[in-house]
C-alpha cells in the first residue's frame, strides 16, 4: 500500500478509508485497558497524527520498543477524532516497526532543549517542532521568492560561486586553492598564484551581482538565488560565513523603481508564507515570539517608509538616545540605530537611500551632490538590514573614477566595464539576505537557527 502523508490524511482523507502513514514517533501513551496512542510525525505539516493501536494489532508484540524518535509505517482507518485537537485520528489495523530508537541514549527528549544544544546535534534538531517549523517555512519562502520574479518574467541565472573578483572590494573572502598549504609555491617572498588551479587568486564569491549585471543587460530582468561566503569574523546573531542570497536586477529602472520592487517583493513573500504556512506560523506566534504575526500584518497592511541618509541622521540626532556607536554624518548606521528607526520611531519596515558614496561600493550611482551615491537598504524590525541594494553607475568614466578611489584597478574588472563601453543603460538591483527573511518571518533570534546547517567562525559541522 502506498504511503499517504500526514498533512494529508489530517486535511482530507475521509473517515472510514484505509490509509498507510510513515513516520517517527513522537510520543507514546499506554492505557490501562491494554491499548496505546502512538504520536506519528512526518514533517508534512506542523502536527502528528494521533494513532490508536489495539493490543490485538499485528506488530503490537514491538509496542514496548515503539519509543520517541522510533520509525514506524502504520495501515489503519481513518477515524473522526473525539477530541477537539484533530479532525480524525488512526486506528491502527497493523504496525511495523522499521527502525528502533534507543530510548537511553536519543538525544532529544520530551523537555525543551536550548538552542545552543540544538546546535549540536543539527543532524537530528530537524525533527523537533521548531526545526520542522523553520525547513517549511524556508521552503514555502524560496517558492514564494521564485514564483515572485517568475510572474514577473524574470529569468532565474546562475552565477559562479568560485571567482577572481572581490564585488564588494571588502576583502572578506575565503580564498580556494588546490595549492599544498604546506609547501606553498613562492616567487619572491610572494604566494604564486600562477602555480594554483585557476593561474590566480580565486575565492568563493560574496555576491553574484556583477555577473547578473550582465545578464541583466542583455535578457532583461533577472535574478539569482544561491550561496554566498563572508569570513567576516563577527560573533552577531545576524551573521553567517555562508548564507543565501536573492539578487534581482533590472536594466531601466531607477531607484524609485528598485525601492518599489523590494518592497512589493518583500510583502509578497510574507504574505504567501502566512497562507501557505499558518500552523507553522501559529507555532512561531506561540511559542518563539508573540509579535511575530503582528509584525508580519503591519508590514502587509502599511506602505514602507521612505527615508534619505540625511534625514534618519537627524532624527537619531534627535533622538535623545544613548548610543554604543556615536551618530555622525558620514558614518555607518549601527544595527542599534537601524532598530531605533524601524522598531521604535516609525515602527515599521524603513528604506534608507542616498547614502555617503564612502560607505558604499564603487558600482553605485553617484548623485549630483557629489557626497551621495543612490544606495538603498531596506530595514525590517528585529532584524535591522534585511536588503541592500542601489542604482548602479552606468557611466564609463564615473565607474572608472569610482574604481581608481575604492582602490581597484578598472582593468580586473574589464568585462564589467564594458557594459557600459557597448549600450549601457541605466539599471538597478538588490540583495536580500534570506536568513535574514527567515529571522524575520519566525521569530528566531539567533541567525545560526535559520539555515539548516551554519558556518559561522569555529564551527562548520555536518
Ligand atoms: P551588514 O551591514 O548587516 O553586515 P552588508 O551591508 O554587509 O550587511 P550587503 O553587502 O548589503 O550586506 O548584502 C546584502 C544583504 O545580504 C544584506 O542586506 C543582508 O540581508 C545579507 N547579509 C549580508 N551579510 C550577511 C551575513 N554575513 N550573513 C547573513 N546575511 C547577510
Ligand atoms: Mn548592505
Amino acid at each position: 500500500m502506498s504511503r499517504t502523508r500526514i498533512n494529508h490524511v489530517l486535511q482530507t482523507s475521509e473517515p472510514g478509508s484505509i490509509v498507510n502513514v510513515r513516520g517517527w514517533v513522537r510520543t507514546r501513551r499506554d492505557s490501562k485497558q491494554g491499548f496505546s496512542f502512538v504520536e506519528l510525525y512526518d514533517g508534512s505539516c506542523f502536527s502528528g497524527l494521533q494513532i490508536v493501536v489495539d493490543a490485538n494489532v499485528p506488530g503490537y508484540e514491538h509496542i514496548k520498543e515503539v519509543t520517541t524518535g522510533a520509525s514506524l509505517s502504520v495501515t489503519g482507518e481513518v477515524k473522526a477524532s473525539q477530541g477537539a485537537k484533530q479532525r480524525v485520528e488512526l486506528l491502527a489495523q497493523k504496525l511495523e516497526l522499521l527502525g528502533k530508537a534507543d530510548a537511553e541514549t536519543y538525544p532529544l527528549q520530551k523537555k525543551q532543549h536550548s538552542f545552543e544544544f540544538l546546535r549540536e546535534i543539527a543532524h537530528l534538531r530537524p525533527r523537533t517542532n521548531t526545526f520542522g517549523a523553520i525547513a517549511r517555512v524556508r521552503n514555502a519562502a524560496s517558492a514564494a521568492i521564485h514564483e515572485f520574479f517568475q510572474e514577473r518574467g524574470f529569468n532565474y541565472v546562475q552565477t559562479p560561486i568560485i571567482t577572481t573578483s572581490d564585488c564588494e572590494g571588502a576583502g572578506q573572502m575565503f580564498s580556494v586553492t588546490t595549492m599544498d598549504l604546506h609547501k606553498l609555491a613562492k616567487s619572491g617572498g610572494e604566494v604564486d598564484f600562477n602555480q594554483d588551479f585557476f593561474g590566480k587568486h580565486a575565492s568563493l564569491t560574496v555576491s553574484g551581482q556583477l555577473e547578473a549585471e550582465i545578464f541583466a543587460c542583455s535578457v532583461g530582468d533577472c535574478y539569482t538565488f544561491g550561496p554566498t561566503f563572508r569570513a567576516e569574523n563577527s560573533n552577531t546573531t545576524r551573521h553567517l560565513a555562508e548564507f543565501w542570497m536573492v539578487e534581482p536586477e533590472m536594466p531601466f529602472y531607477d531607484l524609485d523603481d528598485n525601492m518599489a520592487l523590494a518592497e512589493a517583493f518583500i510583502k509578497h513573500v510574507v504574505g504567501r508564507i502566512m497562507e501557505r504556512r499558518a500552523d507553522d506560523m501559529q507555532f512561531f506566534n506561540e511559542r518563539i515570539d508573540t509579535t511575530v504575526i503582528a509584525t508580519l500584518r503591519n508590514i502587509l497592511d502599511h506602505e514602507f517608509i521612505r527615508l534619505s541618509y540625511t534625514e534618519a541622521i537627524e532624527i537619531l540626532e534627535k533622538s535623545g538616545q544613548k548610543w554604543e556607536y556615536p551618530i555622525a554624518w558620514g558614518g555607518d548606521l549601527q544595527s542599534e540605530h537601524e532598530r531605533f528607526l524601524t522598531e521604535q520611531h516609525f515602527k515599521q519596515p524603513v528604506i534608507l537611500f542616498n547614502y555617503p558614496r564612502t560607505l558604499k561600493p564603487f558600482y553605485m550611482r553617484c548623485n549630483e551632490d557629489g557626497k551621495t551615491v543612490r544606495a538603498m537598504d531596506v530595514l525590517v524590525p528585529r532584524v535591522g538590514e534585511i536588503i541592500g541594494g542601489s542604482q548602479r553607475e552606468e557611466r564609463l568614466d564615473v565607474l572608472e573614477l569610482r574604481m581608481k578611489e575604492c582602490g581597484l584597478n578598472p582593468a580586473d574588472y574589464w568585462w564589467y566595464v564594458d557594459l557600459r563601453r557597448y549600450g549601457t543603460v541605466p539599471h538597478a538591483g538588490f540583495g536580500l539576505g534570506f536568513e535574514r527573511l527567515i529571522q524575520l518571518v519566525t521569530g528566531m533570534v539567533n541567525i545560526r537557527d535559520c539555515i539548516p546547517f551554519h558556518r559561522v567562525p569555529k564551527s562548520a559541522d555536518f
